[in-house]
């Protein structure tokens, strides 16, 4: 197939976690895919090895100033997504939410691109509704340290669909839950990389509240699987659309298992819980099982495995 041929898709935020196995992914299939990336959490490391590829391209650029390519697909993932790097520069997140991500569904909309916007379950804030469906519309706090992600996230659904009503933009909607693996950051805060670590370093496992709070985890490569499956779906399916593991555990149940696996003397430790930290959190997958004939397939102590093993060679590299 002549480069031209291939269909052309472009990511935002594809130096980031999420984003490089999506990148992986795409350029195994053949397609010609397009990274862009501001580099705020994202790292060449995570990249590094698709860029032999012919069909694989970089681009250094900021998603709320105006970019101009040609693309038959964006998968639009660029925004911090661990509290610690969102709530750094608040500001900044909204506006990667909301100026980026009308800038993504202006090019759509010149090009005629299928967009998926990468959105989140924070949409549904600390949730009264539990498991989480997606004809649920939240309980979020519109001024807390959270609202820069969880408000603007809300805004790029609201623009999304206001563009497909608007101009028939083709449209996805995936709402994420929260998902590990490989190539988090280490430092990044969120709850199975710091336990990975310290575990792994013998350190102190930080439990904030009493770790009763319940979250439900899925690996990397079945998200990516539910994002392509999404974003090949026929155009009557906009979303929004979970996309979780429903498999729903407490912190101290988590924080017990990765001490297990690493065979670790740390002890657990605990610290305040965070403002307006969800008590509990589950998708109900109903949807994404029945349309898109998605499931998750791998057990949080494979993932887990594979997820301390990455951390346990970063260290050893310290
Ligand atoms: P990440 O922080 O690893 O990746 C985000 C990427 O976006 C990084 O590479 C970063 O440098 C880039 N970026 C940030 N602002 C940018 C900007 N203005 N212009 C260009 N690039 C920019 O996070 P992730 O876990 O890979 O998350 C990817 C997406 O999925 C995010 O939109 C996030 O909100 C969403 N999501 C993730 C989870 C999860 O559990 N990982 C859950 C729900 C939603
Ligand atoms: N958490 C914790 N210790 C940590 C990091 C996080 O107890 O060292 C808790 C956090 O308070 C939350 C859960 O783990 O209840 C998931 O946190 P994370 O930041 O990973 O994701 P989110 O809160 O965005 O779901």
């Amino acid at each position: 197939m002549a480069l031209r041929d291939r269909p052309r898709v472009l990511v935002t935020g594809g130096a980031g976690f999420l984003g490089s196995f999506l990148c992986e992914r795409l350029v195994q299939d053949g397609h010609d895919v397009i990274c862009v990336d501001n580099f705020y959490t994202g790292r060449r490391q995570n990249i590094f090895h698709l860029t032999p590829h012919e069909n694989f391209e970089v681009l250094r650029h900021d998603i709320t100033f105006s970019l101009y390519v040609e693309v038959d697909q964006i998968y639009n993932l660029a925004c911090p997504a661990s509290p610690v790097h969102y709530q750094y520069d608040p500001v900044q997140t909204t506006k990667t939410c909301v100026h980026g991500t009308i800038n993504m569904l202006g090019l759509a909309k010149r090009c005629g691109a299928r967009i998926l916007q990468a959105s989140t379950s924070e949409v549904y804030g600390d949730p009264q509704v539990h498991p989480q469906r997606e004809d649920y519309w939240g309980h979020v706090n519109p001024t807390g340290p959270r609202a820069c992600y969880d408000e603007a996230k809300r805004c790029a659904e609201t623009l999304f669909f206001d563009y497909y009503r608007q101009h028939g933009t083709r449209i996805k909607v995936a709402r994420i839950f929260n998902t590990y693996g490989p190539r988090m950051l280490h430092n990044d805060g969120r709850v199975i990389s710091n336990f990975a670590v310290q575990a792994l370093r013998g350190e102190p496992i930080t439990i904030y509240g009493d770790g009763s709070q319940t979250r439900s985890f899925c690996y990397v490569e079945d998200l990516i699987d539910g994002l392509i499956r999404l974003m090949n779906s026929p155009d009557e399916v906009t979303g929004p659309i979970n996309l979780g593991n429903p498999a729903e555990v407490t912190v101290k149940e988590v924080a017990e298992e990765i001490i297990a696996l690493t065979g670790s003397r740390s002890t657990l430790s605990f610290h305040p819980l965070p403002q307006n930290d969800p008590v509990r959190r589950r998708p109900d997958i109903s949807l994404a099982t029945s349309v898109l004939g998605w499931q998750p397939t791998v057990p949080r102590a494979e993932g887990l495995k594979k997820t301390i093993a990455y951390f346990q060679s970063q260290l050893a590299g310290e």
